[in-house]
């Protein structure tokens, strides 16, 4: 353990010396890998506000110090850079390990890299959990499914993944993660959690990550076509982060391992999408048709009965009211990138 490298160890564990957040709830210590970037950062919001300590680890690959520059300054704040392929200390009530580029563009760029975040990442957090006696969530994909022959998936679908194609990196790579987290719960009684999230956006989204949301968003801000790929008859169903983080609490303070989907079961098409995107922002906005990408799925919906019986959660918030919640985190930083200020 002389190897393990990290800058905060701390002196007291999971029950010594808290301070009593509320009634009957002790303040926890809480650890989110992957915190500085779009969903961690609304997630560390959520559990600064609730009265939580919150460990940020993140090595910035995608993440950014902007997301989280109003929590700097904040004693019950910590942000570290950190990969998580390398081992760490630290004595944590509980791990949301989110640490893994998620958008195509930025996971194909480096694939290898991607498997070992994964996979190395995973077993990291994993080991450190077992150490400690933490509570470890897996944000997980829907990406198991691959190009899906359930439709709308359920969690008890195996998926119809490519294990050699360009998105296998990202896809094999959570799968694999998700084997890693039952083999601890099984081997070494880690009290694990696992989330397979859905497509998800809001505002703080990467600008330049080409996923479509933000991609179509941008595009419209900015006076450019919006590029359509394929025949744009491919389906998504996109979750606002809110719903998702949300979710996340509810897994983790519940009493269910999972998987559990977490995602807005309303589906659209990208055309579709393209008009919403057109009606929120700019209704004289072109489409522009592209080459698909290779191994695109053809449809993804999630069923979250599963979720909703056993979580009691569902998300509250509709493509429609959620979009315009983003437009201004987007115009503010697209504006700013004009001016030359850079993001
Ligand atoms: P994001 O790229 O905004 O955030 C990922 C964060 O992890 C970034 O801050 C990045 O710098 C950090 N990171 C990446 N590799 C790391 C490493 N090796 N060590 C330390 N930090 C590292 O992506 P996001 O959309 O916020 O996704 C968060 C998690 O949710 C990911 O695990 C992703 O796979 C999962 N997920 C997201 C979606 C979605 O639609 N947003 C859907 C399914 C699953
Ligand atoms: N690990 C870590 N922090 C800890 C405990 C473990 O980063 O506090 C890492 C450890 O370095 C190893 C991985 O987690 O790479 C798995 O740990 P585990 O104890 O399960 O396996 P072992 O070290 O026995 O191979
Ligand atoms: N897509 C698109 N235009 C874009 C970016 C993506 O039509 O500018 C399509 C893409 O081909 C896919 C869907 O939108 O069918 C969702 O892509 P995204 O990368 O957002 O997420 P994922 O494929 O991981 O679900």
């Amino acid at each position: 353990r002389d190897q393990i490298t990290g800058s905060g160890i701390y002196g007291f564990g999971k029950t010594g010396g808290r301070v009593p957040v509320g009634i009957g709830r002790r303040r926890l210590r809480i650890v989110v890998t992957g915190g500085a970037g779009f969903v961690g950062s609304h997630l560390v919001d959520k559990l600064i506000e609730r009265g939580d300590d919150v460990i940020v680890i993140d090595n910035f690959f995608t993440g950014r110090k902007d997301n989280l520059v109003h929590h700097l300054g904040n004693p019950r704040f910590e942000l570290i850079r950190h990969d998580v392929v390398e081992p760490i200390l630290l004595e944590v009530d509980q791990i949301y390990h989110l640490a893994c580029p998620a958008s195509p563009v930025h996971y194909k760029y480096n694939p290898v890299k991607t498997i070992i975040s994964n996979v190395m990442g995973t077993l990291n957090m994993l080991g450190l959990a077992k150490r400690i006696g933490a509570r470890f969530l897996l944000t997980s994909t829907s990406e198991v499914y691959g190009d899906p022959l359930e439709h709308p998936q359920k969690e008890t679908y195996w998926g119809n993944v490519n294990p050699i194609g360009e998105r296998s990196c990202y896809d094999e790579g959570k799968r694999t993660a998700e084997t890693l987290t039952m083999d601890y719960h099984r081997g070494a009684e880690v009290e694990v959690r696992i989330a397979r999230i859905f497509n998800t956006y809001g505002p703080r989204m990467c600008l330049d990550d080409g996923r479509v949301v933000s991609n179509f968003v941008a595009q419209a801000i900015r006076k450019q076509p919006l590029t359509v790929y394929g025949d744009g008859k491919q389906t998504r169903s996109f979750q606002y982060v809110s719903d998702l983080v949300n979710g996340l609490v509810a897994l983790m303070e519940g009493e269910h391992v999972g998987p559990f989907n977490l995602g807005n079961p309303g589906e659209f098409t990208m055309l579709e999408l393209a008009q919403v995107v057109k009606e929120t922002i700019d209704p004289s906005a072109t489409i522009e048709f592209r080459p698909n990408t290779a191994d695109d799925p053809h449809k993804r919906k999630p069923d979250i009965s599963k979720a909703k019986s056993l979580l009691n959660w569902e998300p509250k918030i509709s493509l429609r009211e959620g979009l315009p919640l983003m437009v201004s985190d987007f115009q503010k930083r697209i504006l700013n990138e004009d001016e030359g200020k850079g993001y």
